[in-house]
């Protein structure tokens, strides 16, 4: 007998969408008949949200016979990367032929990322009149929107109280640094939708690691971080068979309480295994080497620094940005040495203070 997959509040969509939905990102890897198999057992399992994109190559096409099948037992989302609002109207017909539909439960704009796109879905013959002319048309019962790292932009987009839903990329190390506007879109009444929680696939145990109760602790610890969080709706991990289904569903279904043991046992396990790799100097967000004697919010410095040494170049002004909000620049540090035997990662912080500085420039005489 399956466990019963708790159900949340869409924001104000109102719909009742299980934690635990089902992402298909990954569908034009795999045959129409694996990608059907892995969605029943989605669904036999429960499950009741599936999301997917124009942009997704054959993945609506994949998904269209089962949804045909079952079209009263769930809800299905898709995406529009067109920013008029002809063109997304166009590709508006097009998802519901291959879905096999006459309706969308949710509509999004797809891969905002910056306010240059914004402003193109929300101006005079943008993507929004689709979306709001597809509603009252009922073609679309909701709509909203998906965003990346652009912090500015997701606030804006939050804060227009046009979208009823946004979807960000969240993982417990907070990559796209998304944490608080997560919190800030559900004070807002936004549904919100996790994508990307195990950092498209890269959030796994090594080869051959261990495995708990059958699962990738890694992963499972990750899926039960994310569930954790009261403001998020619902998480999708991008899914190709019916094993990971299954994983994904233990998971999030045995996940009893994520406490404060379990979150320091995930990120020495995710620290552990980067090591292995060779990423010992990533900063993983956790906050354990605080209280800083100084002062310094050193997992943002160091969030920083990667979005200034690793975002793609027309980004890497973001981690400036960043770290010129701070209160207490990285040249604070005394090298006390306090910090770095609580950090589970094994950063040599003091040395890695001295890093930022001369990424950033010395605020000491400034
Ligand atoms: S070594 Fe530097 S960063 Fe670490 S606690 Fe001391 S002052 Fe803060
Ligand atoms: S420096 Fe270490 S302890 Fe501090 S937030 Fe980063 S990983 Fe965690």
């Amino acid at each position: 007998m399956a466990e019963q997959l708790e159900k949340r509040r869409l924001g104000r969509t109102g719909l009742e969408v299980t934690v635990f939905g089902f992402g298909c990102i990954k569908f034009p890897k795999i045959s129409a008949g694996q990608a059907e198999e892995a969605l029943e057992r989605a669904l036999d399992l429960g499950v009741n949200f599936i999301d997917t994109a124009r942009g997704y190559g054959d993945s609506e096409v994949k998904i269209g016979p089962v949804l045909k099948r079952h079209r009263e037992e769930v809800y299905i989302a898709t995406k529009t990367g067109d920013r008029t609002a002809k063109g997304a109207m166009k590709e508006l017909e097009t998802s519901l032929k291959n879905l096999q539909t006459d309706y969308l439960d949710l509509y999004q704009a797809h891969w905002v990322c910056n306010n240059g796109e914004l402003d193109k879905v929300l101006g005079p013959g943008g993507t929004l009149e689709t979306l709001q002319k597809a509603k009252e048309q009922g073609k679309v019962r909701h709509y909203g929107i998906t965003m990346h790292r652009d912090r500015a932009a997701i606030r804006r987009a939050i804060e227009s109280d046009v979208f009823e839903t946004i979807m960000l990329a969240w993982n417990p190390l907070d990559e796209e640094n998304v944490g608080d506007l997560i919190a800030l879109a559900h004070e807002r009444d936004m549904g919100v939708i996790v994508m990307k929680p195990l950092s498209g696939g890269a959030l796994v145990s090594p080869e051959g690691a261990p495995r708990v109760e059958g699962l990738d602790p890694v992963v499972a610890g990750t899926l039960r971080a994310i569930a954790a969080r009261p403001d998020v709706s619902t998480v999708i991990p991008g899914m190709v068979s019916v094993d990971e289904v299954e994983q994904n569903y233990r998971a999030i279904t045995t996940a009893d309480s994520f406490d404060d043991a379990a979150r320091r046992e995930l990120f020495e396990t995710i620290a552990a295994m980067k090591k292995e790799l060779r990423y010992g100097q990533l900063c993983l967000g956790c906050g354990y080497c605080l209280p800083c004697t100084q002062e310094i919010e050193i997992p943002r410095v160091f969030r920083a620094l990667y979005m200034h040494q690793q975002y793609p170049k027309d980004q890497r002004y973001m981690g400036r940005e960043l770290y010129e909000s701070l209160t207490v620049p990285a040249d604070a540090c005394v090298e006390c040495g306090e910090c770095a035997p609580r950090c589970p990662a094994g950063i040599d912080i003091p040395a890695r203070m001295k890093e930022a500085v001369a990424a950033f420039g010395s605020r000491k005489d400034g």
